[in-house]
């Protein structure tokens, strides 16, 4: 049975698409059968990172009914891609209850699932967190995004699902979140206490994330040997030792 890791977050736009479709592509390059899924319904845009255009058929229809999941997935850079559609009128009809009955058909078909979920609370993702096996926090180092994330952790845990780990994204360059009083960024330890979960992994704030998104391609396919694409390779070692 397949892995699924929910990638989930209390602020928006801290870099849960980023994860979902580089972790992915890292996941896969150890022979490991990885499906991304947007199950960032209102927002959906792993697609147009993954630099897949044309979606005929999406998640969206399979929620609608649809049985045929062959119709609504993609490959690309070896991993299977199941976007959501990007319409108004495709998201306004949603409706989640064949949601856990797609993940079950799905899991038997992959090592790992690795879903991308919209921010904050909402039934789009409390119903991808409780179907996950693992949920990756993720945070920037600053008081908002980590606040958020404490109340998303306190929701999850009020359902019964428990957020070991998490991964602090954007961390300044030039160690500044390990010399102390050098940057204003929050340091690791205060974000660990605050939160109550370990640290699987720490991505640099890297200027060719920003350039590899605006080319519509994953960073470690873009510029394989840049520091953010040496940290989602770290962080996809550690994830198949912890998961192990
Ligand atoms: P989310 O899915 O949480 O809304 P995204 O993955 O879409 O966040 O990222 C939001 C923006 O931040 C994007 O423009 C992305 O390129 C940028 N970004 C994400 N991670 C990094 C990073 N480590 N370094 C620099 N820019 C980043
Ligand atoms: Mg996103």
């Amino acid at each position: 049975m397949g892995k699924v890791i929910a990638i989930a977050s209390g602020k928006g736009g801290v870099g849960k698409t980023t994860i979902a479709a580089n972790l992915g592509i890292e996941l896969a390059k150890y022979g490991k059968k990885v499906l991304l899924l947007d199950a960032d319904l209102p927002m959906p845009n792993l697609a147009m990172l993954m630099g897949v255009r044309e979606t005929s058929s999406t998640l969206n229809e399979l929620l609608a009914g649809e049985k045929d999941i062959k119709k609504a997935i993609y490959k690309t850079y070896n991993v299977t891609l199941l976007p959501s559609d990007t319409s108004l009128e495709k998201f306004v009809e949603v409706k989640m209850d064949n949601f856990g009955a797609i993940m079950k058909a799905l899991k038997g078909q992959y090592d790992f699932i690795l879903v991308d979920t919209p921010p904050g609370l909402n039934e789009y993702t409390l119903e991808a967190l409780s179907v996950a096996d693992e949920i990756l926090l993720v945070v920037t180092p600053d008081d908002f995004s980590v606040a958020d994330a404490v109340k998303l952790k306190t929701a999850a845990s009020s359902m019964q699902l428990e957020i070991k780990r998490m991964l602090i994204n954007r961390v300044p360059k030039g160690g500044g979140l390990l010399k102390r009083g050098s940057s204003k960024a929050k340091k690791p330890h205060a974000i660990v206490t605050q939160l109550g979960a370990e640290i699987l992994g720490a991505i640099p704030d890297d200027k060719n994330v920003g350039e590899a998104t605006h080319q519509r391609k994953p960073v470690v396919a873009y510029k394989p040997k840049c520091d953010a694409s040496k940290a989602f390779r770290v962080i996809a070692r550690r994830l198949l030792k912890v998961l192990a």
